[in-house]
């Protein structure tokens, strides 16, 4: 099974508290099993969010605009103001962030500017869902329009589903020594992105990494998770390793290796903590020919990629992805994007940071 195909295709769009993301759980499961692991699911209740696409008027013309993941709701006019920026993530400058104000000033809704790709994508506020205000997100090049003062329209639409499931999947591939490596990827998808790159790459990367260190004697236990719910601030995630600090299991986790978005993109990324893994997985990719073939970029494992839980609990973990890339969580994040060159090398990155770590975990 190509897991790309199967969920940026078959499946499609697949955000968090939604069917597709239900049937995506499956067609994870279904693939382990076929590398005759005995995938089991880890549930957890969730308060669920369905986003309609904002409706965004800017001196009486229609702006796109992208959702964010989870907002509360607003349908009204006010006037724009800048409250702020932020250092883009990506290309250098700032990203500034406004406030629609009401005639008194009071604060009705937030236009932040889209981190990442050329358009006006869904994202999420840097707010935690339960109090994250009315926002949309406007591009890059909108956002350099916007002045104080212009009349805006905007309806935010979006309702809180309680009562909604999530899954993360689990598979085990045993080993003789105590203790696992993680190997991870998240499967859910934006709103209204197939979410090809990002990220069923990354979960036919895991798919691959299994298949390729279930033929070899393993030193400690491979755990492959397939997170759930990564773009609502990555809550699979932060579920498993909250779940396994609560039943004192966490110190089982000897390091994690996180695949996010590995099919295309400008540069490999590398972000690891601490700095001894990260040292470790540059090495690994240097002896691979990678640092000729790409350029590279290094960071902390922590950040908007699911190692950030493990990292933030002195668990040695690190995110491979390529990036950035223009369609990222567009409608156009499709299949046909796929170079699949970076899959391999992205693959073969992670084979050998996992090996090394089973080997020889990092010390915390
Ligand atoms: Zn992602």
């Amino acid at each position: 099974m190509n897991l790309v195909e199967a969920l940026a295709v078959d499946v499609g769009p697949r955000p968090a508290g939604t069917g597709a993301a239900e049937r995506a759980a499956d067609v994870v499961a279904e693939a382990f099993r076929e590398l005759g692991l005995e995938p089991h699911f880890q549930e957890f209740d969730l308060l669920g969010y369905e986003a309609d696409e904002p409706e965004l008027e800017v001196e009486g013309e229609r702006w796109p605009a992208g959702p964010c993941m989870y907002a509360h709701p607003f349908d009204g006019s006010g006037a724009v103001r800048r409250i702020g920026s932020s250092a883009a993530p990506v290309g250098g400058g700032r990203l500034p962030s406004f406030a629609v104000v009401d005639d008194g000033g009071r604060e009705l809704a937030r236009l932040l500017t889209s981190p990442f790709s050329t358009g006006a994508i869904p994202f999420m506020s840097t707010h935690v869902h339960v109090t994250t205000p009315p926002t949309a997100f406007v591009s890059r090049a909108d956002a350099e329009r916007l002045q104080d003062g212009m009349r805006v329209r905007l309806r935010v639409g979006g309702r809180f589903l309680p009562g909604r499931r999530e899954r993360n999947v689990i598979a085990d591939l045993p080993g003789a020594g105590d203790g696992h490596v993680v190997v991870s990827a998240h499967y859910d998808s934006v709103w209204c992105g197939p979410g090809a790159i990002d990220n069923a790459t990354g979960v036919e990367g895991i798919r691959r990494v299994a298949e390729k260190l279930s033929k070899r004697e393993l030193a400690r236990g491979v755990r492959l998770v397939a997170f759930a719910a990564e773009e609502i601030k990555l809550t699979g995630s932060r579920y498993y390793v909250d779940e396994a600090t609560l039943r004192e299991q966490l110190g089982d986790v000897k390091g994690v290796v996180n695949l996010d978005c590995i099919g295309r993109g400008d540069k490999l990324n590398v972000l690891a903590s601490p700095a001894a893994l990260l040292g470790r997985a540059v090495e690994a990719a240097r002896q691979l020919g990678l640092l000729d073939r790409y350029e590279l970029e290094t960071g902390p494992a922590t950040g908007g990629v699911d190692s950030h839980w493990f990292a933030e609990r002195n668990v040695p973990a690190a995110t491979i992805l390529f990036f950035p890339y223009d369609e990222y969580h567009l409608p156009a994040d499709s299949p046909k994007l796929v170079d699949p060159k970076l899959m391999d090398d992205a693959v073969a990155l992670a084979v050998a940071l996992v090996e090394s770590q089973l080997v020889q975990p990092i010390a915390r």
